[in-house]
């Protein structure tokens, strides 16, 4: 009986110190090295420019289902792809795949962040490489996945890689329709074309229906990343990119969004958006900025 006692006591003290040194683990940093080394292989000639439907479009997904895993995310409803049938632009039947992961927050409300992994593909010879468009926002996403693995957030974060959306945002269509979960979705932040920019600038887009938020962006740290606001009024003399991306089907079903991207810039849809004409310095600076983004939504 005594020997138990002291065994049950040397077991609270051991778990009091676990406890402790919990508490004291530093808060998680962002892995820009992994972040560049995820672009890079996304966005290689191995993936052909991963157009949906496609062999390289195939082996971007399995490489994004591994790092998703790796990185920490949990199955989304049980599974890590969720596919779909639509009909292209040529009107044949076609089936996208989209790879989603979910990192359980401290409440059931849900902030769903996007990127979409599909691009060009291949036209003659030439790799569509799509480093920016949107390799740049897919990468991030497995950042993001390592980040808050380690540090858990308020909401329960829904990581979504899009199949499709150069055929018309089908992924995100599909996923928005096939939902049993939106009325618990809080916002979407979609990221597409977060890297490549000449002056630091990148968008946020939606404040303008969703006037709300912007305080929140208002307040936070951009580092040296110049973030500016608009293409989301209709009247405005810059394009409105509201349904210009994956976050146009959110918004269509009333889910706030925001949306991070740069200026159509002289890669955009050429085989030149490949990993050598990424600024690296920039990506890592937006990638940061948007981790920033997400901490003060999650706070909301
Ligand atoms: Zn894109």
């Amino acid at each position: 009986m005594k020997s138990s006692l002291k065994l049950l006591l040397v077991f609270i003290v051991a778990l009091f110190i676990s406890c402790t040194s919990q508490q004291e683990t530093p808060t998680p940093s962002l892995d820009t090295d992994r972040l560049i080394e995820d672009l890079r292989f996304i966005s290689s000639d191995t993936t052909e420019g991963r157009r949906a439907g496609s062999e390289g479009n195939r082996i971007a997904r399995e490489y994004l289902v591994e790092r998703f895993k790796e990185e920490g995310a949990e199955p989304f409803q049980g599974t890590y792809t969720h596919e779909f049938n639509f009909r292209n632009r040529q009107g044949e039947e076609m089936t996208g795949i989209n790879v989603i992961g979910q990192v359980p927050g401290k409440t059931d409300s849900v902030i769903v962040i996007t990127a979409h992994y599909d691009h060009l593909g291949m036209q003659d010879s030439l790799i569509f490489n799509g480093a920016d468009d949107d390799a740049s926002g897919t990468a991030a996403l497995i950042a993001y996945i390592d980040y808050f693995s380690q540090d858990q957030p308020n909401h329960t974060l829904v990581f979504a890689a899009f199949d499709a959306e150069e055929m018309g945002l089908q992924g995100a269509r599909a996923f928005v329709q096939d939902s049993i979960f939106l009325d618990k979705v809080k916002m979407n932040i979609n990221l597409d074309m977060i890297a490549q920019n000449d002056s630091n600038e990148i968008y946020a887009v939606g404040t303008y229906h969703y006037p709300e938020l912007k305080p929140v962006l208002d307040g936070i740290d951009t580092g040296q990343i110049n973030l500016l606001f608009g293409h989301d009024d209709p009247d405005s003399e810059l394009d409105d990119w509201t349904y210009a991306s994956d976050h146009g089907p959110f918004h269509q079903q009333g889910v706030p969004f925001i949306y991070f991207g740069v200026a159509d810039h002289e890669h955009y849809h050429r085989h030149t958006d490949d990993f050598g004409t990424i600024p690296q310095e920039f990506y890592k600076g937006t990638v940061r900025m948007i981790l920033n983004a997400i901490l003060a939504f999650d706070e909301l």
